[in-house]
C-alpha cells in the first residue's frame, strides 16, 4: 500500500503544482487583459541570440473589428538601442508592447526581430528574450524570493540576492522580519507600486534578457522613488534593445528615438533635443511636465 501511495502522493503534489502556477498564469493574463491567442506555426523559428534588432514596418492593429488602434506605425529599435513612446492616454503606446510580445498578432504590416517576422518565431522563445516592467507589476501569490526568482527558475540563492541588490530592494528585503520568505501579492503583504515595480526590475536581471520592455506606472511615485526607478532602468536597459513606454518625459530624455503617438500614429520623432527645437507636440508637453514638477 505504502508503495502505492508514494506515488500517489508525488502525483497529488504535482496536480497542485500545476494548478498553481496554472491559476496565476491565467490570473496573469486576466489582469493584463490578454488572451494566449496566438499560435505558433508548424515550423516555427526557435530564436536564440543576444543581439537583437526591432522593426515595426506599417504595422496597422485592430483589438476590435470596426475599431483601427494602430495605423502604419513604423519605427526600428536597433540591437542594443533604446526607442520610447510618449503620447495622451489611449494613444496606443502600451499597444506596441502587447504586439512585440505577441500577445496579438498585427492586422497589416509586420514587426521583425533580427530580420524575421514575429508570426515565424517560436512563442516561447520570443517571450524568453523579453523582459517586461510593466506598468502595474501582478505579484503570485508567493514569497518574494518566488516572485524574484521567476525571472530564473534555477537561480541560484546568491543570483536572487544579487538581483535584489542591484534592483535596490534587498535592503527593504532585509528589512522585513521573514526576509524573502514574506509572502506578497493578495494574501500578503502589500507592495507599494515603486516596491513592486522593482521587484519586477530585479526579476528582470535575473532573467538577463537582450529586449526590455518598460512601461512605466501612470499612477504618481514620490519624486524620490521615480528618479530612483528612472536610475534603475537606465543601468538595466544598457546594452539591450528597448521600448520604454513612458509618462514622464523626464524618463526618455536619454533615449535614442523618441516617438510621439497620438490616436495611433505616430506625429512626431527625434531625439529629446531635436523635438524641443522643433517647438511642436513634445515641446508643449515638456514645457507643461516642468510646469508640474515645479509644484510638486
Ligand atoms: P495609457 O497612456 O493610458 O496607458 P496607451 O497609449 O498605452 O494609454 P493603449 O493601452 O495602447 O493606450 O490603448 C490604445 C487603445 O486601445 C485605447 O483606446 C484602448 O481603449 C484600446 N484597447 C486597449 N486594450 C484593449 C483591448 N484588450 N480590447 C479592446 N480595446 C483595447
Amino acid at each position: 500500500l505504502l508503495q502505492l501511495y508514494a506515488p500517489l502522493n508525488f502525483l497529488g503534489f504535482v496536480y497542485r503544482e500545476i494548478k498553481h502556477s496554472l491559476a496565476d498564469m491565467e490570473k496573469m493574463f486576466t489582469l493584463m487583459g490578454q488572451s494566449a491567442e496566438v499560435k505558433d506555426t508548424d515550423k516555427a523559428i526557435v530564436l536564440a541570440t543576444n543581439s537583437v534588432s526591432i522593426h515595426f514596418k506599417q504595422v496597422d492593429f485592430s483589438y476590435e473589428a470596426n475599431r483601427q488602434i494602430l495605423h502604419h506605425v513604423d519605427f526600428e529599435i536597433p540591437a542594443g538601442k533604446t526607442v520610447a513612446v510618449v503620447g495622451s492616454s489611449g494613444a496606443g503606446k502600451s499597444t506596441l508592447s502587447r504586439l512585440l510580445y505577441r500577445f496579438y498578432d498585427v492586422s497589416q504590416g509586420c514587426i521583425t526581430i533580427n530580420g524575421v517576422d514575429l508570426r515565424q518565431l517560436n512563442q516561447v522563445s520570443l517571450r524568453a528574450h523579453i523582459g517586461i516592467v510593466p506598468q502595474d507589476t501582478v505579484l503570485f501569490n508567493d514569497n518574494i524570493y518566488y516572485n524574484i526568482a521567476y525571472g530564473k527558475p534555477d537561480a541560484t540563492r546568491d543570483e536572487v540576492i544579487q538581483a535584489a541588490k542591484s534592483a535596490h530592494i534587498y535592503e527593504f528585503i532585509q528589512s522585513l522580519p521573514e526576509g524573502f520568505e514574506t509572502l506578497v501579492g493578495e494574501r500578503g503583504l502589500k507592495l507599494s507600486g515603486g516596491e513592486k515595480q522593482r521587484v519586477a526590475i530585479a526579476r528582470t536581471i535575473l532573467k538577463n534578457p537582450p529586449i526590455l520592455i518598460f512601461d512605466e506606472a501612470t499612477s504618481a511615485l514620490d519624486s524620490r522613488t521615480e528618479k530612483a526607478i528612472q536610475a534603475e532602468l537606465k543601468e538595466i536597459s544598457a546594452n539591450r534593445t528597448t521600448l520604454i513606454v513612458a509618462h514622464r518625459l523626464s524618463t526618455v530624455a536619454d533615449a535614442d528615438e523618441i516617438l510621439v503617438m497620438e490616436q495611433g500614429l505616430i506625429i512626431e520623432r527625434g531625439r529629446h533635443r531635436d523635438l524641443l527645437e522643433l517647438g511642436a507636440n513634445y515641446a508643449r508637453m515638456w514645457q507643461l511636465q516642468q510646469g508640474d514638477e515645479e509644484i510638486v
